[in-house]
């Protein structure tokens, strides 16, 4: 049955036609591919769409995450979403895609090594106080932060204000924070940049992983400059603006 007031779906789940992985359960390049149609409408702008139609979303991913998590094959789950050309968008439609891999994946697998050993010094490095001077903004049960080292101009995290270190276990509730959350920092930060090109990243704890010291989290990458041969031939980013000035820049636009 469609939810009241609802002439079709809003969002629908498809497997990628062109997937990353090899569909083999076994192989070392196994794993999954969705793509998650966001809207009917072919020209919506996702942090243009209402709050309750983000939330829709964010509920889908959630929950063809926790559907992928009972695959004994797969060792990790991540979400992205890829705006405009500079951030690799292949196809217009407003979609976002779900992969599971088999492996943990370098950058995650950074991240739960640095929770990990962060926890072992018993902090979380992000479980920050309120005080703190990367925090942009706080709505419900979510906050927009800064990482201390961005590694693209104006990158956002939003994480739960809470240690919680998966994205399936948010309830409906904070999904609603979140996708308020979302539309308010990508429209703030829609104003810095033309055109508006980002990946958005879904961070949650390796399948498997019992620490419990993850902190689920979203990446947010405005994509103005392509990544070019010093990035390339480096690893290492060029980032000209400075962390804590692109936080009072989007306070000044996110805080009346
Ligand atoms: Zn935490
Ligand atoms: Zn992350």
């Amino acid at each position: 049955m469609l939810p009241e007031g609802r002439k079709e779906w809003q969002v629908r789940v498809f497997e990628n036609r062109y997937p990353i992985f090899s569909s083999q359960a076994g192989s070392e390049t196994y794993g999954i591919h969705e793509v998650i149609v966001e809207t009917p409408d072919h020209e919506a702008v996702f942090h243009r769409m209402p709050v309750n139609d983000i939330a829709l979303v964010m509920q889908a991913i959630r929950e063809r995450m926790a559907c992928h998590s009972l695959n004994r094959h797969l060792a990790a789950l991540m979400a992205f979403r890829n705006q405009g050309l500079r951030g690799g968008a292949s196809l217009s439609h407003p979609h976002t895609q779900l992969v599971g891999l088999s492996m943990i994946p370098p950058r995650l697998a950074e991240e739960a090594d640095t929770f990990l050993s962060q926890a072992e010094h018993g902090s979380c490095p992000l479980c920050l106080d309120v005080s703190d001077p990367f925090i942009v903004v706080e709505e419900g049960s979510f906050r927009a932060l800064s990482p201390s080292v961005p590694r693209f101009p104006r990158e956002i995290w939003i994480a739960p204000v809470h240690h919680e270190p998966s994205f399936l276990n948010l309830t409906d509730v904070e999904l609603d924070d979140l996708s308020a959350l979302v539309k308010k920092v990508l429209g703030a930060l829609s104003g810095f940049f033309d055109p508006f090109d980002y990946n958005i990243v879904f961070h949650t704890e390796p399948l498997g992983d019992e620490s419990g010291t993850f902190h689920t989290h979203l990446e947010i990458v405005p994509r103005a400059e392509p990544l070019a041969g010093f990035e390339i031939g480096s690893g290492m980013m060029v980032n000209p603006a400075p962390a804590l000035e692109a936080v009072a820049e989007l306070r000044n636009v996110l805080i009346p």
